[in-house]
């Protein structure tokens, strides 16, 4: 994987402010715009009881930026087509700390890549919101979560960052930094309610197997 080429992909060294990329947005459009950071290429994404969704991720060190930029565009492509807000390394069978997100608008595209993300610090008050996954499709639930995080990560050149988020970008960074531990938004719900849904999942997962193996 690393060293593909890549036709269209520019690699944000450093990855653009929202003002960068609500500029570059309006100068050449939404769709010609997001195809210009991501690849052609979409990577299947695993599924719930993989073993591979349950690995702790390793850290991205130097010797893995070819295998980042390879990745980082493809992640994006996977993650608009699903379509989905968020998407980490582990759900295509990566074991890198590596992560997409996207919490802005259909319109006002807000693509961020992280890389080694790690929360410093998080807020006493707790925020509950529904939550899914592109990794057990079809499942929603409430999750509590810390309501405030403060965030640091690396960027594609190695630039260390650090933001604040609350609300909806908040918590889809919780939930994809928990993917890179081995956690899925189900664990943190009831032992009951976990293993009632992920029961249900995977009777539509075989059927939906069954279906397709009969056509
Ligand atoms: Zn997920």
């Amino acid at each position: 994987m690393p060293g593909t080429p890549f036709r269209r992909y520019r690699a944000h060294k450093t990855w653009p402010g929202r003002a960068a990329v609500a500029r570059s947005v309006a100068r050449v459009g939404v769709r010609r715009y997001l195809r210009r950071i991501m690849s052609d290429e979409k990577l299947p994404i695993l599924l719930v009881p993989d073993p591979r969704l349950r690995l702790k991720a390793r850290p991205v060190a130097e010797g893995d930026g070819d295998a980042v930029r390879a990745l980082a565009p493809r992640m994006l492509a996977t993650m608009y087509a699903a379509p989905g807000i968020g998407l980490a390394a582990p759900q295509i069978g990566s074991d890198l700390r590596l992560i997409v997100l996207d919490c802005g608008g259909k319109d006002t595209p807000e693509p961020m890549v992280l890389v080694n993300p790690e929360i410093i610090a998080a807020s006493k008050e707790l925020g509950v919101r529904e939550e899914g996954c592109l990794s057990l499709p079809g499942l929603y639930a409430d999750v509590q979560r810390p309501q405030r995080i403060k965030l640091r990560w690396r960027e594609l050149d190695g630039t260390r960052k650090e933001m604040e988020a609350d609300g909806l970008l908040g918590v889809c960074m919780q939930h994809e930094i928990d993917h890179l531990n081995g956690v899925l938004f189900v664990d943190h719900l009831s032992a009951l309610k976990r293993n009632m849904m992920l029961r249900k999942l995977a009777k539509e997962l075989k059927l939906k197997a069954r279906d397709a193996d009969g056509e």
